[in-house]
């Protein structure tokens, strides 16, 4: 433990490792591996969403994989450029925008994972949304981790422990990611995407921590638009009938949105589907099969757009929740400078909406209101329709 905490306190972030935000602990950890210091064969990243698994990953990946001798990912050399940049032989990543990964996208990764390394040091396997492995997929992973060939690391991310089977996490070594802070955050938003500080900021501190949901909302207009919709929802609700009203729109807003971000993919995969299965222009001939293969890139397409749809609205969830978080610091005095222990509004540019709300309730049903909206995130998660979830959330809130 201490020696975790010495390396940590030493780390200075560089190369490949630039990238990932607030985690120190968790580099610092992953670069001495990569250099033989505490090395498995399994590794388990996990943290809330946006912490930046992923990024960790693939840091770590390509520090495995880094040509510059004693360096723990140099980022310049051909291995770490090729793996950050997904084109190195020797790592193969799967991820997933759908609901669950199957038994036979497992099963490439473990065939895979048999291979000696064409040119690379190691093998590695990486699986973005580890989560999703449905049990029979995890069974297949299960017997690769347990047995790996001498020269192969996996690396699975999901957000915490407990959604891996037990069976599964038992045999890896797992790291935590925190929720990197909002001045870390903001920093790379000036630093990696050219932002203006002061927006950075307000992005940084709105997003709460999940840096891929800053970077939108600092460089989106149509994402900046749609939780401005969705935080005036709170000054909207009066009676049954605009909460019901206001449910209907919110939930609108969201398909809306995951139908701009999976129209454009769509389009472009089938266009490429057909183009691949022979069909021309004007003319329905194409290779035996080929319906079938179009049919089943539509059903893939249907499930994204569903997760689409999901994700959306469990932001708007997010942002609602620290909404009312807002309104209860301001009833409690610990918004809005009265001296003593002052914390940050999480909404900065909704401040007088959320006076407003704060002026006309209490603290008590101000927590009932953010209990309303967590059980709304939990009915999502548990598949009940969006907008039935959302309309008992919307009359509980009024
Ligand atoms: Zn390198």
């Amino acid at each position: 433990m201490t020696d975790a905490a010495t390396t940590t306190s030493s780390f200075t972030p560089y190369g490949v490792w630039s990238d990932l935000v607030g985690q120190d602990h968790v580099a610092a950890e992953l670069a001495q591996a990569s250099l033989g210091h505490g090395m498995t064969h399994a590794w388990l990243l996990t943290g809330p969403p946006g912490s930046g698994r992923s990024t960790a990953a693939r840091a770590f990946a390509a520090a495995l994989q880094c040509t510059t001798p004693g360096e723990p990912g140099c980022g310049h050399c051909l291995g770490c450029r090729t793996v950050l940049d997904g084109t190195h032989p020797d790592v193969l990543q799967l991820a997933t925008d759908q609901l669950s990964i199957g038994v036979a996208d497992t099963r490439h990764l473990v065939r895979r994972s048999s291979l000696t390394p064409a040119s690379g040091r190691w093998q590695v396997l990486l699986i973005e949304d580890a989560d999703r492995l449905t049990e029979a997929a995890g069974n297949v992973l299960l017997k690769a981790v347990e047995e790996p060939s001498p020269r192969t690391v996996w690396i699975l991310c999901a957000p915490g422990r407990d959604d891996m089977l037990p069976t599964i996490r038992s045999r890896c070594r797992h790291l935590l990611l925190r929720t990197p802070p909002a001045a870390a955050v903001a920093e790379i938003l000036v630093r990696r995407d050219g932002v203006d500080p002061v927006r950075a900021r307000e992005a940084a501190r709105a997003a709460q921590g999940h840096i891929g949901r800053a970077k939108r909302l600092a460089t989106d207009d149509v994402a900046r638009a749609k939780r401005a919709e969705v935080l005036a929802l709170a000054s909207s609700l009066t009676d049954i009938g605009s909460a019901l009203a206001a449910a209907q729109k919110l939930v609108d807003a969201t398909i809306a949105e995951a139908k701009r971000t999976a129209e454009e993919r769509d389009a472009v995969e089938t266009a490429e589907l057909r183009l691949a299965l022979g069909y021309q222009e004007g003319s329905r001939k194409a290779v035996p099969g080929a319906a079938g293969a179009l049919k089943d890139l539509e059903a893939r397409q249907k499930k994204r757009a569903t997760r689409m749809q999901r994700d959306s609205l469990d932001l708007a969830l997010v942002d609602l929740a620290a909404f009312y978080r807002d309104v209860l610091a301001v009833q409690l005095g610990a918004l809005g400078g009265s001296g003593g222990d002052v914390t940050e509004p999480i909404h900065d540019d909704q401040y007088a909406a959320v006076r407003k709300v704060a002026a006309a309730g209490t603290p008590e049903a101000t927590l009932r209101r953010i209990e309303a909206v967590l059980a709304c995130r939990k009915a999502v998660e548990r598949n009940v329709a969006p907008l039935l979830a959302v309309e008992a959330m919307a009359v509980s809130l009024r």
